[in-house]
């Protein structure tokens, strides 16, 4: 049987004016500030009128440790939306922006796969309503004036050789990643060694997502460190005096984007940041509008619950004061397979030992989950290919754990699909049974949190880090930094450093091999293993088979 692609389902799409959404969640067309037909800006006023209404349940998705071709947590955060909606719940989807540079690399898009969407899809992987340009033209701002102001005498007396402020560029373009500037002569300044990371990858993405409203953005900006001097003193973009032409910069991208899924249910699409060097979730303003707006608001976190939940938890909801009411762990056959030692290859076929090989990498995913306090369901991402035998081995483990599996087709059905999750998840929600508390209080010493996650999340033996990378530690909490979440960038393939790993490992060490203070978004980046901020393109791109055709319409993209 031939399956429709994502882009030939959004195509069809029955779209309704996006002023019929917005009514959905009660927001009159005086507040909705359209782009086009199908996607609206939430306006401030608005926002700022419902802050004292009570929230509605907060239900998160996450996933086991995926294969590379993702797990389908965003399929199943929309499934799972439309789901609610369909059961005659008042529910709210919220993901993450697709960054743009990276579909024309591997082909694959960002707002969900088969029948569980959100539309405009094209849009939405590609310029949409302009958030990422904007925050690459904060960025930029901030970038020419700090060699603007080492050029016209450089008051704050800034080492050209600390300069840790990059440039950014929405684009996968490895040539651009270490550079030099300055090139040409006394009229372009002082050379210096520089380079690109892609946008996603910038502070003023994870800041944007964090900041609850225009005025904390500003103050976080302007806490942003973009250098040092020579006695190591760091200069801040506010010593810059860029904070406020930023913020300007940043007014509208700050306003979280409406749009629908293909059921024509709410969905809010706002901010994109790295799940590796940042959080990887979308922005606190979407969430907590939607929860204001919405009995239950779905949401995803980015790869797998070691690195995702896990920040999600520990600085989104810390930070915002939010609390899950139910956690779903997207699991599938494949990635069960996978963890279980099956090469990406043989995937298709049936193979239940492995599946059964592979679901203690579940088990140890479910029991973290929980020790955040929050209830845990397990959805079953149904692949047409999946057996019986195969979907069966993975409830029986999952009852084996004492959780609750339950199989969804969302993505062949849409909410028809996904409907016994749906009903399962809101009565749990409404149960009110969840007890949510990070991991870590604020006061713990910064190596510490390090430890507590690597242990308690990842099940490590110990971290493994140089006396300089203590010592910087150290200094920050001297600075006044120690009270900030840890922001951990490993691999998303395996609870270890080593990507090949998968599985449930147990006798490991993490090793910690840098670490970097993210000052204004608030927190301490834990680099470990190798991390890409600026990617490139593979051997064939596919921006060489993406062309419009002849009535118009983008082909090749999905
Ligand atoms: P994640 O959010 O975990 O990265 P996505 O939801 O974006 O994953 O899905 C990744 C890809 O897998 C998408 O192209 C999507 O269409 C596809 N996909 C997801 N779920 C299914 C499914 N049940 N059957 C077939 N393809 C799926
Ligand atoms: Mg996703």
């Amino acid at each position: 049987m031939a399956f429709k692609t994502d882009i030939e389902i959004a195509r069809e799409a029955k779209k309704r004016p996006i002023q019929e959404i917005g009514k959905k969640l009660g927001i009159s067309s005086d507040d909705l500030l359209p782009y086009g037909h199908d996607k609206a800006k939430v306006s401030q006023t608005f926002i700022n009128s419902v802050q004292d209404r009570d929230d509605g349940k907060l239900i998160l998705v996450t996933a086991i440790n995926p294969t590379p071709a993702g797990e389908g947590k965003t399929t199943t955060t929309v499934g799972l939306g439309d789901g609610l909606n369909r059961i005659g719940k008042n529910a709210c989807v919220c993901i993450r922006e697709a960054s743009l540079g990276p579909n024309f690399g591997m082909k694959g898009g960002a707002a969900g796969g088969g029948y569980a969407q959100v539309v405009p899809m094209e849009e939405m992987n590609l310029h949409f309503t302009g958030d990422f340009h904007a925050i690459t033209s904060a960025h930029s701002l901030l970038s020419a004036m700090i060699d603007n102001h080492i050029y016209w005498g450089n008051e704050c007396e800034i080492d050209v050789r600390r300069v840790v402020w990059r440039r950014v560029v929405d684009m996968n373009d490895r040539a651009l990643r270490q550079i030099n500037v300055s090139l040409g002569g006394v009229a372009n300044g002082f050379p210096r060694e520089g380079g690109f990371d892609i946008t996603v990858a910038s502070e003023v993405m994870a800041i944007l997502c964090l900041a609850r409203d225009l005025k904390d953005l500003q103050k976080r900006l302007g806490d942003m460190i973009v250098a040092y001097r020579r006695d190591r003193s760091p200069v801040f973009a506010r010593d810059i005096k860029a904070d406020g032409a930023m913020t300007v910069l940043l007014k509208d991208a700050m306003q979280p984007n409406l749009v629908q899924t293909l059921e024509n249910n709410p969905a809010f699409v706002h901010g994109g940041p790295f799940a590796n060097i940042a959080h990887g979730c979308n922005s606190v303003i979407a969430t907590t509008t939607a929860l204001k707006l919405a009995d239950y608001v779905v949401t995803e976190a980015g790869f797998g619950a070691d690195l995702g939940a896990e920040k999600f938890l520990n600085i989104k909801c810390r930070k915002a004061g939010l609390a899950p009411s139910v956690i779903v762990v997207v699991a599938t056959v494949r990635a069960m397979k996978m963890n279980g030692g099956v090469a990406k290859a043989d995937l298709g076929n049936e193979n239940v030992d492995a599946v059964q090989k592979g679901c203690p990498n579940l088990g140890r995913h479910i029991e973290n989950m929980k020790s955040f306090g929050v209830p845990v369901v397990v959805a079953i991402n149904h692949f047409v290919n999946d057996t019986d035998a195969e979907v069966q081995a993975v409830k029986d483990y999952v009852a084996g754990q004492g959780a609750e599996a339950i199989v969804s087709r969302h993505w062949e059905l849409g909410s028809e699909g996904s409907a016994d999750l749906a009903t399962r998840v809101a009565q749990i929600a409404d149960g009110d049974h969840a007890n949510f508390a990070s991991i870590y209080p604020d006061e713990m010493p910064l190596f510490q949190k390090i430890e507590t996650v690597a242990k308690r999340i990842y099940r490590a033996d110990e971290v493994l880090a140089d006396q300089k990378i203590r010592n910087q530690l150290k200094d920050w909490e001297e600075q006044g930094y120690g009270h900030l979440p840890v922001c951990m960038a490993k691999t998303q393939y395996s609870f270890t450093t080593d990507p090949e790993r998968r599985g449930a490992p147990t006798g490991f060490g993490v090793p910690v091999r840098e670490v970097r203070l993210s000052a204004g978004a608030g927190f301490v980046v834990v680099i470990c293993g190798e991390i890409m901020t600026m990617p490139g393109l593979p051997r064939v791109p596919s921006a060489e088979n993406i062309r419009l055709n002849d009535d118009g319409q983008i082909e090749g993209l999905f």
